[in-house]
């Protein structure tokens, strides 16, 4: 494998090589898909040399590494971001321009590997670039699904989802290794064994499949250094096929092959509503089995000692998903290498820590005993031996208290017998994060209070970040120009500096180029917006945007509310159109394909969105704008355009968010609620440039205390009243009052996300928006304070605290 030499003609040459040899057309005959798989096959190629002697440094190193297990990665676009760590960017537009190709047009071409539901995907997809960027030998392990999270389209407003075929035009940028394939056992059943005196366990599984490893480059910034995500797909065994094929059974061949085949076949598109699918089950032990297997297999040196595993690796498990892993490296020391329990058990501890994603009681992940005992018969024992052995402790530091024990139990009896994942976690972790200091908080005196109890000390945290690099370098090139022009360049990597952009806040001159990057932004967006959507942006607009997964919990009823009052008052007269400020409301959410609440306010916010749009009475002075299928590619075209960031899920609910992060970061202005990552915003950027609503967790708690009846706030609020007839009426149904009715008597007589008690806040805080918006120069000069003062929310600083508080591996030049 050459290195091309990182020049405009070595370029060229390398480029029109991979479009004849690998792709097999000549320039002029090829297609632009031809030119983008070439053009990638490029950059891969010069990114090779390193990636290949990184593999071998860490394999030779002595060090600790990380192995990050998660479910999910939703990476975004690779060609842009390989570009910019290699510096390639300018060579290759150069390159590309000498042979009539334009590198915007092929970058279009790209399609995202969307191998992640939402918030918990990206931040795994931000932290394997920031552990690249700052050198941390560590592996990325997941799963290649076929097919990643739906792509949303609408029809008559109401969402419908379509097959992510994101394989089928070619993936330039993974490298499948067969050779390499893990093979991973299910069902079938356990027994003893006597071994020269020795009562001893193994499991003989029922089926098995192949894991293929697909491995794909995750060059740091700028430092030469190439880590690796390794993802992986199932195939079936050739003992599947070979077994059929003497039996002659041809279609019962395909049909095991194809079973088999499922288990990488399609992401689920559940984001914190964890449905207890048996496939979902199988994808989590098949990814965490062959993760474990690969390392203890193929990067530890033959004949390690596994007494000193912890000294090698710490797997840090991205929420509850590769939870499983725990049971397995029990399984793989105890039952293979014939390890005894307790100092197996000694090294498990040591070899895991637990991230929590969560507050929500329906996200945490349980399984049915059953179905487990079923799948994995062996991990199940010795998750019972797990929990007996922790009970019993339990028992000795605190007597017979039946109740602390029932609740600590792995083992729950409620509604069903099941495995509590995030239970096993906690015992198992040698620490547990929660993802923003409020989250943390309310894990150690709620949600595992007792586990804190009983282990002080193990519990921490770690607030999340985002990649500058993707979220302000290739999202914002203009902003990151002129903050670069003001500050120098080693920003990237290093956010805090953006501190020193406070002293331009008082500059007339960077304000008034500040807000022309902005103002760019939004034509940007406006144009992007028009050809993939035919939408249509005004640019002179205050751009609200909302855009997140669609739950009830992040409260998108509640801006929702927040339009139909503005529409409200101006169809009844009670504000002339004049007198509103003129605003575009921005959304961007998928729902899950079975939560119909959910795609019940999708089809709302369209609905809302038809008639305000198109009513003259307001004389195009409120927009109401959704463009479909919010994924990283246009989350990277929103973020940066947004005047106003909503954040305002109900206090306690949301664990962290990072979306609020990049919007931040990206000089939007927040309108949120104390919640998650929101109350260390406000903190950084200060109470004057943050627009803070609604109840507060512990005053959230008392009104839930106090007894919560959401109709008593619909009849207090005239306006609340007035806009939740105008939805029960049909004014966005046609007549018909039925569509939108089980939204409406859902927030008047259950209303779970307290929007009805924070209304009224929140109406308050937008008016506060609209008069600061009036003064557009000082709400510039907050805007840059907002980016000066969130270099904080960098995700290489997530990562400095993991290792300073969890992994404790040292950093390699
Ligand atoms: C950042 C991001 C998220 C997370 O957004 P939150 O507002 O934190 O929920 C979800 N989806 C995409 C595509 C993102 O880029």
């Amino acid at each position: 494998m050459t290195s091309p030499p990182a020049s405009v003609d070595g370029f060229v040459k390398q480029f029109l090589q991979n479009l004849n040899f690998d792709i097999g057309v000549s320039l002029s005959e090829s297609s632009k898909n031809d030119q983008y798989l070439a053009l990638a096959g490029t950059v891969r190629d010069y990114l090779m040399a390193r990636w290949l002697d990184d593999q071998r440094r860490q394999g030779d190193l002595q060090a600790k590494g990380v192995c990050y297990l998660s479910a999910e990665y939703l990476l975004g676009r690779q060609l842009d971001n390989n570009l910019l760590a290699s510096r390639l960017t300018d060579i290759a537009s150069d390159a590309l321009a000498q042979c009539g190709i334009d590198l915007d047009e092929l970058r279009q071409l790209e399609v995202e590997p969307g191998l992640g539901n939402g918030g918990l995907g990206r931040l795994a997809a931000c932290f394997i670039d920031s552990l690249a960027t700052i050198g941390v030998p560590s592996i990325g392990y997941g799963i290649r699904y076929e097919y990643g999270i739906f792509r949303q389209t609408f029809e008559d407003g109401q969402q419908v989802e379509q097959p992510d075929a994101w394989l089928a035009l070619g993936s330039p940028w993974e490298f499948p290794h067969p050779e390499a394939a893990q093979q991973i056992s299910f069902g079938g059943h356990t027994e003893t064994y006597d071994d020269d005196g020795v009562t001893r366990s193994r499991w003989i599984p029922g089926w098995n499949v192949q894991a293929v490893p697909y491995n794909y480059m995750v060059p740091g910034y700028h430092n030469g250094r190439v880590n690796t995500l390794r993802l992986w797909s199932a195939v079936a065994t050739s003992a599947f096929d070979l077994r059929i094929f003497n039996s002659g059974d041809y279609e019962e061949a395909v049909r095991a092959q194809t079973f088999a085949e499922n288990i990488s076949k399609v992401l689920y598109p559940e984001d914190s509503t964890p449905q207890g699918k048996e496939l979902r089950l199988q994808q989590q032990y098949f990814f965490v089995a062959a993760s474990i297997g690969d390392f203890l297999e193929n990067v530890l040196a033959d004949g390690y000692d596994l007494a000193k595993l912890p000294e090698r690796v710490i797997f840090q498990l991205n929420d509850t998903h590769p939870v499983i892993a725990v049971p397995e490296l029990m399984r793989v020391l105890v039952d293979d290498k014939h390890m005894e329990w307790d100092a197996a058990w000694a090294i498990t501890q040591q070899c895991f820590a637990y991230t929590c994603h969560t507050l929500l009681p329906e996200a945490l992940e349980v399984w049915p005993v059953d179905l487990l005992g079923r799948l994995l018969p062996r991990h199940l024992e010795i998750i019972y031996r797990i929990n007996d052995d922790f009970l019993e402790e339990v028992r000795e530091r605190f007597g017979d208290d039946e109740l602390r024990i029932r609740a600590m139990s792995i083992v729950g009896e409620h509604p069903f017998r099941s495995v509590r994942m995030a239970h096993l976690a906690t015992v198992a972790g040698s620490k547990v994060n929660g993802v923003a200091e409020l989250h943390s908080q309310l894990l150690r005196d709620k949600v595992l209070h007792d586990f804190d109890e009983f282990f002080p000390g193990k519990f921490t945290n770690v607030t999340n970040g985002v990649t500058p690099r993707r979220f302000i370098r290739l999202a914002n090139p203009d902003l990151a120009g002129l903050i670069t022009e003001a500050l120098g360049a080693g920003w990237t990597v290093d956010l805090e500096r953006l501190r020193g952009l406070e002293a331009f806040a008082a500059d007339p001159e960077f304000r008034e180029r500040f807000a022309a990057v902005k103002a760019g932004n939004k034509r940007r967006l406006a144009a992007v917006l028009r050809e993939r959507d035919g939408l249509d942006v005004s640019e002179d607009h205050l751009l609200d945007v909302m855009v997140k997964r669609l739950h009830e919990y992040k409260r998108q009823m509640l801006q929702l509310l927040h339009i139909v009052t503005q529409y409200d008052r101006v169809v009844s007269g009670r504000v002339a159109a004049s007198d509103i400020t003129p605003r575009t409301f921005l959304f961007g959410a998928k729902a899950a394909p079975g939560y119909a609440m959910a795609k019940s306010i999708i089809h709302l916010i369209n609905a809302v969105g038809e008639v305000v749009n198109d009513d003259p009475r307001v004389e195009g002075r409120l927009k109401v704008l959704f463009p479909p299928n919010y994924n990283v590619t246009l989350a990277e075209r929103v973020i940066p355009a947004a005047d106003l960031s909503e954040q305002i899920s109900l206090a306690g609910k949301e664990a962290s968010g990072t979306g609020n992060m990049k919007f931040a970061l990206n000089g939007a202005l927040t309108i949120g609620t104390d919640d998650g990552a929101n109350v260390e915003i406000r903190e950084l950027v200060g109470d004057e440039n943050f627009f803070l609503f609604g109840m507060s967790e512990p005053e959230v708690e008392a009104q839930w205390a106090k007894g919560y009846r959401p109709a008593e706030f619909y009849q207090a609020d005239a306006e609340l009243r007035s806009a939740m007839d105008l939805i029960a009426s049909g004014a966005f149904s046609g007549g018909d009052r039925s569509v939108f009715e089980p939204i409406v008597s859902n927030l008047l007589y259950d209303d779970r996300f307290m929007v009805l008690a924070d209304y009224g806040s929140y109406i308050r805080a937008q008016a506060k928006v609209d008069a600061a918006y009036a003064d557009p120069d000082a709400w510039t000069r907050s805007a840059i304070l907002n980016v000066a003062r969130t270099g904080f929310f960098s995700s290489d600083r997530s990562i400095r605290d993991y290792i300073d508080r969890i992994w404790h591996t040292p950093p390699v030049s």
